[in-house]
């Protein structure tokens, strides 16, 4: 038996696209646990659905999806910390068969029918529901409460996607004590054991394919200290991608065959990817997949087989592209790939043969290393940093990790240019201050448009936000103005302050809030909605479970009634009143008779049995 442990215990969470998983360093074992769910399985589907009279989450939501799909939410981290007119997001949304709308700030809503009404969600509020059941599984394992975490976002995520997950956890009741890059992650769980072994330095380079994003980094270990030399990645390719197009396909297909369209048909579309995502996973293994879905449409079942290779020719260019990446990073590097000394494969669709393939002819034929799980790695990396960042953990390797920023950060300058104060790949954290002129005479304040890419001009970047420096004395073009400060803590978030230091004028002014990003108040808001939610799930395993012990009583004076000599162990009055108490806890259990409160219904068992239990106690 575990002790109830008086610590708050730290874990790792990866919140992925697709899968969730969860880890933990255990003190005293020395290595890291992955924390499996109430359905045993180690990684929890981030689903989250809504029904008629309950939420739910992980596994339960996945299961119903197909007969729900309209208020079955998942890929809410394709939307975290972008806007509803984001091409991309306009792509998703043909794709999903929830409904997403424009909110305030073109921020993207989702739309669900939860208890006959209709709700609308923001992507935070459903990472949060993931986290809190992935803080759940692990307080259930742990018999303690979690309050910190590290959770993880692929390298590429932007300032904003960053800055929302710390809100997801806010809303969640966490502490996010660090977002960490999953690459990171995935390499300190691959080198942990390692590095001990190397004498200098290796060159690790990760490939993380998973559901929703993909990631590549190229890291370097030496001793205790695991440095990022170069991220690269894509948002927006992933094992989905794959499904998608086998989707399309047999869809074309069943048309040739059935004369029916069923692409506008949510449920049969459900059923399909469904039926497809099993194909994609056993042509990892197999060269031929049989797919088989009984009335996929109009009562017609549908049945059809693929082989590897038209699964490989329909996602070619994706893979391509994925290798794209790759050299990409390692120019990036300014590393020739023949001085990578382990290619490490991470996420669950790094089982594809084919990218197997591709990746190590790319690296002339070196061998992969699959040591590592590429379901669990990430949360694996997480629980090691989590524990590292901890102070009641004492026993945990000294590892020093360090990142380095994705995108290049900067600020416009006259002629719409960008002005790069961080370059991209710059080890985090840290500080750049850069000095600006006048552009004009007496120029009296600063307009500073902080923008994050890599693009020249710098409209065709992203906005993060702007502030005007303003109050400074006149003085002549070409003359200093400013002093602009960029600073970007360990979580990868960005600070910008401006001053001016002629004349005393001494102004500060720090980008706090982003336009993006839920303000405190929606923030406060969405925690109490989450709390409501709690509240909610509760009463309604409350009220199932009375509804069985009642349920369960009505089976017990049936079957009392049932009984042969029932005649000579009981009084006709007796009978009577077994029936008539049958009639009427049968009318409270009823199905269409939800308005019922739980204390009804409990206070009803308690009556009954007090009244019947001697009655049904003679026939025994
Ligand atoms: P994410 O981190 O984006 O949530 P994961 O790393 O958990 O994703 O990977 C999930 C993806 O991996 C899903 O698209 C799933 O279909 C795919 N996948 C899992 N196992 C296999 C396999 N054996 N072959 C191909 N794809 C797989
Ligand atoms: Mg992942």
């Amino acid at each position: 038996m575990k002790k109830k442990q008086e610590i708050n215990c730290v874990v790792g969470i990866d919140l992925g696209t697709t899968y969730s998983c969860v880890a933990v360093w255990q003190e005293q074992h020395c290595r890291v646990e992955i924390i499996h769910n109430d359905q045993g399985n180690r990684t929890t589907p981030s689903f989250v659905a809504f029904t008629q009279n309950q939420r739910l989450i992980g596994d339960a939501a996945k299961n119903q999806a197909a007969a729900n799909p309209q208020n079955t939410v998942f890929d809410a981290k394709r939307l975290i910390g972008r806007k509803f007119s984001d091409p991309i997001i306009q792509d998703d949304i043909l794709l999903w068969p929830f409904k997403v709308i424009a909110g305030d700030n073109d921020k993207p809503m989702i739309m669900v029918k939860y208890k006959d009404q209709e709700k609308q969600l923001y992507a935070e509020e459903v990472s949060s529901m993931i986290l809190t059941k992935m803080r759940e599984i692990a307080e259930t394992y742990l018999k303690s409460n979690v309050k910190n975490a590290v959770v993880t976002v692929p390298a590429y995520f932007n300032d904003a996607q960053r800055k929302s997950t710390i809100d997801a956890g806010v809303i969640a009741g966490l502490n996010v004590m660090r977002v960490m890059n999953e690459p990171t992650a995935a390499a300190v769980a691959y080198g942990l054991d390692k590095r001990t072994d190397y004498d200098g330095e290796r060159n690790i380079f990760v490939f993380d394919l998973g559901g929703g994003t993909f990631d590549v980094s190229l890291l370097s270990i030496k001793g205790n200290v695991f440095k990022v030399k170069a991220t690269a990645g894509n948002t927006h390719l992933g094992g989905e991608d794959f499904d998608n197009r086998m989707v399309k396909y047999f869809v074309q297909e069943f048309k040739k065959k059935n004369k029916v369209d069923i692409s506008g048909n949510a449920k049969s579309l459900r059923r399909l990817r469904s039926a497809c995502e099993r194909a994609k996973r056993s042509l990892s293994f197999l060269v031929v997949a049989t797919i088989e879905v009984d009335s996929l449409f109009q009562g017609i079942d549908f049945s059809s087989s693929i082989n590897r290779a038209k699964f490989e020719e329909m996602n070619m260019d994706l893979f391509n592209e994925c290798m794209k990446t790759v050299e990409s990073c390692l120019t990036d590097a300014k590393m020739d790939k023949g001085r990578v000394d382990d290619v490490v494969l991470v996420g669950g669709s790094s089982r594809i043969p084919k990218v197997q393939q591709l990746l190590q002819d790319f690296f002339k034929g070196k061998e992969l290393c699959m040591s590592i799980n590429p379901d669990e790695a990430v949360a694996y990396g997480a629980a090691v940093q989590a524990a590292l960042l901890s102070e009641d953990v004492k026993n945990v390797p000294k590892l020093v990790l360090q990142d380095v920023t994705p995108l290049s950060l900067g600020r416009l300058i006259h002629g719409d240019i960008m002005n790069v104060v961080i370059p991209k790949n710059t080890c985090i954290p840290v500080n750049r201050t850069r000095s600006y002129i006048r552009v004009q005479d007496n120029q009296t304040s600063d307009l500073i448009e902080v923008y994050e890419g890599e693009r020249t001009r710098a409209s065709d970047n992203n906005l993060l936000g702007s502030f005007t420096l303003s109050g400074i004395p006149p003085a002549p073009r070409g003359s200093h103005i400013s002093n602009v400060c960029f600073a970007i803590n360990e979580n990868g978030i960005l600070t910008v302050s401006a001053n001016n230091n002629v004349s005393g004028v001494l102004n500060a002014i720090t980008i706090t809030s982003h336009r993006d990003r839920l303000s405190s108040e929606e923030i406060k808001k969405l925690i109490q909605e989450a709390e409501k939610y709690h509240i909610e799930d509760k009463k309604f395993l409350r009220k199932a479970e009375a509804v069985n012990a009642l349920d369960d009583y009505i089976y017990k004076m049936t079957n009392t009634l049932k009984k042969k000599d029932i005649n000579l162990k009981l009084s006709s009055q007796e009978i009577q009143q077994i029936e008539d108490a049958i009639a009427v806890a049968k009318n409270l259990v009823d199905e269409n008779n939800k308005l019922v409160e739980i204390e009804v219904l409990e206070d009803h068992l308690e009556g009954l049995e007090s009244r019947m239990n001697h009655i049904i106690a003679k026939t025994i």
